[in-house]
């Protein structure tokens, strides 16, 4: 009995080794970045870009258990960081290997402006793990500076969607890697953690933009669908039954949601409905890079 218990012992330290060794090789792995390079469509004008989701077979599965120890052995002897989705050239959220790819990604843009701490909560209550994209003009005060802590310390996911919301195509190297990388420095001041994923404002990025991801080890995504700055949409009901209903809902949507009055009224609806759908919304924590 005793002996058996020293051996579970034994092989929780071994898995507990592995992990850790994994989690370190994931942190310094070179990032690939996703470029979003030939969506001319704006922030404010459209609402699907990235449409072509590749429709994954259910049968994907049932495959997961087989050889399982088998690809386990293999998976430590390649010491493989432990993301399990990355994303794809359309912005989708892919699986590696064997994770479910009936899952969706929840964004929020330009906050913490009047609504993102409260979306925070919203989703915090209902367990809904999120990107909140910062742009630095709403961390300039303590107020702003206060509500970026909530989101991070409800345990949101912090990415960069630059300083000042310019669009990337008309702004110097220079003033390019202020929007970027400087905040990136005030997002670490603040929450202690440098973001990784980055969203350029309008879906604009420059070849600088990309060079800074690698640079800098982020991830770079635009979003498949969003509706909440168009006209007909501007309204509760009318956005979550559009965001649930809309035939852009599919597996590895990255869904896109802005710091409104709207939104934040319209998000448990929104993640109802889709929960309902059969999806599971993915935690950002598993998105990296199969890359090595
Ligand atoms: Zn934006």
């Amino acid at each position: 009995m005793k002996k058996f218990w020293r051996f579970g012992a034994l092989i929780g330290s071994f898995c507990l080794m592995i992990g850790c060794t994994a989690e370190e090789e994931a942190s310094h792995s070179e990032e690939e970045e996703s470029p979003s390079t030939n969506e001319e469509e704006s922030d404010e004008e459209d609402s699907a870009n990235g449409i072509d989701i590749e429709e994954s077979d259910e049968e994907a599965v049932t495959l997961e258990s087989e050889d399982e120890s088998e690809a386990e052995e293999v998976e430590s002897e390649k010491d493989e960081p432990e993301y399990k989705y990355e994303v794809n050239d359309a912005s989708s959220i892919v699986p590696i290997d064997e994770a479910t790819s009936e899952v969706v990604l929840m964004t929020i843009d330009d906050a913490p402006e009047d609504y993102g701490h409260k979306m925070a909560e919203t989703l915090a209550e209902e367990e809904i793990p999120a990107i909140f994209f910062i742009n630095g003009h709403f961390i300039d005060d303590e107020e702003g500076e206060e509500q970026l802590k909530q989101i991070d310390e409800l345990g949101f996911e912090i990415g960069n969607h630059t300083m000042t919301h310019r669009n990337l195509n008309d702004l110097s190297e220079e003033e390019q890697h202020e929007e970027i990388v400087d905040l990136n420095d005030k997002i670490e001041d603040i929450t202690g953690e440098r973001p990784r994923f980055f969203r350029a404002p309008f879906g604009e990025n420059t070849e600088y933009s990309r060079s800074l991801m690698e640079e800098e080890e982020m991830i770079s995504m635009n979003w498949t669908y969003g509706y909440d700055w168009e006209e007909e949409y501007l309204e509760e009901e009318a956005l979550a039954e559009q965001m649930v209903e809309t035939e852009h809902l599919s597996n590895g949507a990255n869904l896109l949601m802005h710091d409104r009055e709207w939104s934040y009224e319209a998000l448990p609806a929104i993640v109802d409905g889709i929960e309902e759908k059969g999806y599971e919304f993915v935690d950002p924590d598993l998105i990296g890079s199969s890359e090595e």
